[in-house]
């Protein structure tokens, strides 16, 4: 099959070349950059491997060292070797699962929401991802849903794809914090005309999508190819899994990444990602025993836990560059979820907010509010105070799927909708921090310019 060679490594962290301006304050080319990013030449290619990691024995190590191209093609023999035949059945449940066209149930699961909220009037939605849903679609379910707002700042962030939402734009970006040695994440928003010209930051992001995807075919290396036995074995002991168990996860795992590679040139960008695997084992409730693909499920869960721990951070762009770089164009940030990295805390970073709520992030919420509320006391007269940000973190991708597959939490996550606002307990630390869904969207709304 035709890969394309990376001819040139990454090197981490290439301030000098990051550091150009792209805003129209700057009349250097934004492209010239170019130069430090990957060919643009499909997904399963294009990023070295990554080298100077833990490594599970000699075998992982020489494997290590292969080059990309190198890593895919021993991936394919991989696969195929563990081969079973491909069915049409397999082919018809890759394709709906990578497909992005909405059936009439699925448009009308989005656009007839189960839970309104006619009272709440102002609505603050700074970090939700679209996914492949279309905005049209997300306008009209956030109109059923608040019929009486009067006020409102919504902004998209999907992971490091820049989308436009009603003339804002925003994304989730991946980076890297060296001082701490932890990938962060930033959510970051401009007015969506500060963006137009924005080369760099968009092959920064570009760059920063296609290494993440990586992490998919680290997964997949992890399930097929022998060299990666340990980690396997460690995985399953994790996950109480037997031989079967593991023969079943690792004979359909490679027939996914052989459908990936008849199917590459139709899967779409967002479909490359870890949950695809999830995805497709999803598709074989209806031809095993449902306990069977639970049990498999857990397995994937440890093998992914493991792939994460080994996966390199360091080439992502380093946090500072990202911040510079958004600074530059005029566009905002803020932390998404600090306590999970708590260093942010401290790093001092030049943002405009902490995220003190999220689904998956509510137990520090009240102490995240006296955090910002501190920060702010000791800040100098004139720069601007720190806000307090809630995220509903909604994946719109999720109330498109069939009833049986959603995942109920995720499911119940909706954009504009984060009740820790109204909570009584977290009010009062709010009333003492002056933060409230008007204050913020006027203050942040502010500084994302008229
Ligand atoms: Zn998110």
């Amino acid at each position: 099959m035709p890969r394309c060679v990376a001819a040139v490594e990454i090197q981490p962290a290439r301030r000098a070349d990051v550091n150009r301006r792209s805003d129209a304050a700057s009349s250097r080319p934004g492209g010239e950059s170019a130069r430090d990013l990957r060919p643009a030449c499909g997904y399963a290619s294009g990023i070295p491997g990554e080298a100077g990691h833990e490594r599970n024995g000699l075998r992982t190590e020489r494997l290590m060292s292969l080059g990309v191209a190198e890593r895919d093609q021993r991936r394919a023999r991989a696969a195929d070797a563990v081969g079973e035949e491909i069915t049409d059945w397999d082919r018809r449940a890759y394709l709906k699962i990578i497909s992005t066209e909405l059936s009439d149930d699925q448009i009308a699961r989005i656009v007839e929401p189960q839970t309104l909220h006619p009272r709440q009037e102002a609505v603050l939605a700074v970090h939700w991802h679209p996914e492949f849903i279309p905005p049209d679609l997300i306008r009209r379910r956030l109109d059923a849903m608040f019929p009486n707002r009067s006020q409102e700042l919504i902004i998209p962030t999907q992971h490091n794809i820049l989308v436009d939402y009603d003339g804002y734009s925003g994304v989730e970006v991946d980076c890297f914090s060296r001082s701490f040695n932890r990938k962060v994440q930033l959510l970051v928003h401009f007015r969506t005309e500060r963006v137009a010209q924005a080369t760099v930051f968009r092959s920064m992001l570009e760059r920063t999508f296609r290494y993440r995807a990586r992490q998919l075919f680290e997964f997949i290396d992890t399930l097929v190819d022998d060299a990666y036995e340990d980690r396997l074995q460690k995985a399953a002991d994790r996950a109480g899994a037997d031989e079967n168990l593991v023969r079943f996860v690792r004979v359909h795992a490679a027939k996914l990444y052989r459908l990936f590679l008849e199917f590459e040139s139709k899967t779409p960008p967002v479909a490359i990602r870890n949950k695809i695997l999830v995805h497709y084992f999803e598709t074989l409730r209806s031809r095993f025993d449902p306990r069977m693909v639970n049990h498999a499920e857990m397995l994937l869960q440890a093998v992914k836990e493991t792939v994460k721990h080994h996966f390199s951070n360091e080439f992502f762009y380093a946090t500072e560059e990202v911040i510079e770089e958004v600074r530059g164009l005029g566009g905002s940030i803020v932390v998404p979820h600090p306590e999970q990295f708590w260093p942010i805390l401290l790093a001092e970073y030049d943002v405009d907010g902490y995220e003190v709520w999220n689904p998956q992030s509510q137990e520090f919420t009240e102490f995240l509010i006296q955090v910002v509320g501190r920060q702010n006391k000791a800040r100098k007269r004139g720069d601007n105070p720190i806000l307090i940000f809630m995220g509903d973190d909604c994946h719109m991708g999720e109330k498109a799927k069939d009833p049986e597959f959603q995942d109920p939490e995720k499911v119940g996550r909706e954009v504009g909708v984060q009740p820790a606002w109204d909570d009584l307990a977290i009010r009062k630390s709010l009333i003492v921090a002056g933060a409230d869904r008007r204050t913020v969207i006027d203050d942040y709304k502010a500084r994302l310019g008229a």
